[in-house]
């Protein structure tokens, strides 16, 4: 147990000491969704137990007191962002829900029949399927830049893919597949000097370090607060504030109107014209605090870490007899997608849970980019900062139990 217990960072996350089937808990999910820290769950405990009003509406203490930590929490995510001011942080449910309220509120009015949408072969299906369905309904044409066989993106083609009709680029920041990091800021600046607007999925990129959105000069940036260490539901749209004042509402109800009158409703300004109903109050302030706690850590710890572990694992992974890593180009985070020969993807997730080992198996919701790369599905180890080459040995004994079951089943 000596390296889990070097590890700063583990103690935080109560779940990490928990035993599954009577083993220690190896938790190599993150990509699907993090675990929580102690302090955000005293966060939330905090707020129901002592804070916890409806906010905007009321007058009285306890009400403004919500406000006040839901105002902060916008802060300290547009701090996190780099956005210019806290006004151009949207609070959604998540990295989907950011997604189709810039299809539908920000482009679906802007496309004609023959214009086109560029995206990339490796969107997970929140960043793929609006975008297909926003061009049959206008009639616009969506435009899928290629990857190289090891999972980078082909930049060259991607670019060539621009042209006069082009009215938006939706791209991911990080592949959650492949763990491949896209050249986001170098993409935006292709996309920006043509004049198209660009929208980035950052669900697999917050949780491994803070993103610059005007470094990068992105028009939207989504991500889900649950993939950084913060609660369900609470995710965020970062929009340009001129954009978002500009756009017609998503949802409209409570909370979002100016004045409403038989005649006629006039809406407020960004964020809360696409905040219509009570939002998720507690799930705001639980990410601020998760957020608080990541700065404490220190991102560029983090960072080392994680680097060393990817490195660690991608060794010891590959050398697993039969086993092929999936998604090899330079710049990646922590993920590590991998088949065996002859053997199903869940067949060996299924053999890892009998070891305490979470991996996810199947097209992790990117069934475009398994058909360019000729496959059904992948396993996929994912990692964070409080996971260790413990961690990673345990892995890598399961998969030999893997292979020992289903032998060479492959041949
Ligand atoms: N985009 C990417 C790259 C993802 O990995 C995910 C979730 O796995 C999503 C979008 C969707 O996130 P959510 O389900 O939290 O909306």
């Amino acid at each position: 147990m000596g390296e889990r217990k070097r590890n700063p960072w583990r103690g935080d996350f109560p779940i990490l000491g928990t035993e599954v089937k009577g083993k220690p808990l190896v938790y190599l999910d993150n990509a699907a969704t993090t675990q929580k820290p102690q302090v955000v769950l005293d966060r939330l405990f905090e707020f129901f137990a002592r804070e916890n009003a409806n906010i905007h509406r009321g007058v009285y203490y306890l009400s403004v007191q919500a406000t006040d930590a839901y105002d902060q929490a916008r802060a300290r995510v547009a701090d996190f962002l780099n956005a210019a001011m806290p006004q151009e942080i949207v609070f959604v449910r998540g990295t989907t829900e950011a997604v189709n309220l810039v299809a539908r509120s920000f482009a679906g009015p802007r496309l004609r029949p023959g214009d086109e949408i560029l995206v990339t072969i490796m969107e997970h299906h929140a960043n793929f399927v609006p975008w297909q369905l926003l061009a049959e309904e206008t009639g616009a044409v969506l435009k899928v830049a290629p990857i190289s066989d090891a999972g980078e993106l082909e930049l060259d083609a991607f670019e060539n893919l621009f042209s006069q009709r082009t009215r938006i680029a939706a791209f991911t920041h990080v592949s959650n597949s492949l763990g491949t990091i896209n050249p986001v800021a170098e993409m935006t600046r292709m996309a920006k000097s043509r004049g198209v607007p660009v929208v980035i999925d950052g669900a697999q990129a917050v949780g491994h370090g803070p993103v610059d959105v005007q470094a990068i000069g992105c028009d939207f940036y989504a991500f889900s607060g649950h993939k950084l260490f913060g609660p369900y539901g609470a995710g965020v749209l970062y929009g340009r504030k001129e954009l978002l004042d500009a756009m017609p509402p998503y949802q409209t109800g409570g909370d979002m109107i100016e004045s409403v009158s038989i005649e006629k409703t006039t809406f407020r300004e960004a964020p809360e014209r696409f905040e219509a109903g009570t939002p998720n109050i507690s799930g705001a302030i639980g990410l601020a605090a998760a957020i608080e706690y990541l700065e404490k850590t220190g991102w560029k710890s983090i960072r080392a870490h994680e680097e060393d572990l990817l490195a660690y694992a991608t060794a010891k992974i590959g050398a697993v007899p039969g086993l092929r890593i999936v998604g090899t180009a330079p710049e990646k985070v922590g993920v590590v997608s991998f088949v065996i020969d002859g053997v199903h993807p869940h067949d060996v997730g299924t053999v890892l849970d009998t070891e305490g080992v979470c991996i996810r198996a199947g097209h992790h919701c990117t069934m475009p980019l398994m058909r360019r790369l000729g496959i059904s599905g992948t396993a996929r180890a994912s990692l964070s900062f409080y996971n260790t080459k413990e961690d990673i040995d345990d892995l890598v004994t399961a998969l030999g139990k893997v292979v020992s079951i289903f032998g060479n089943a492959g041949g």
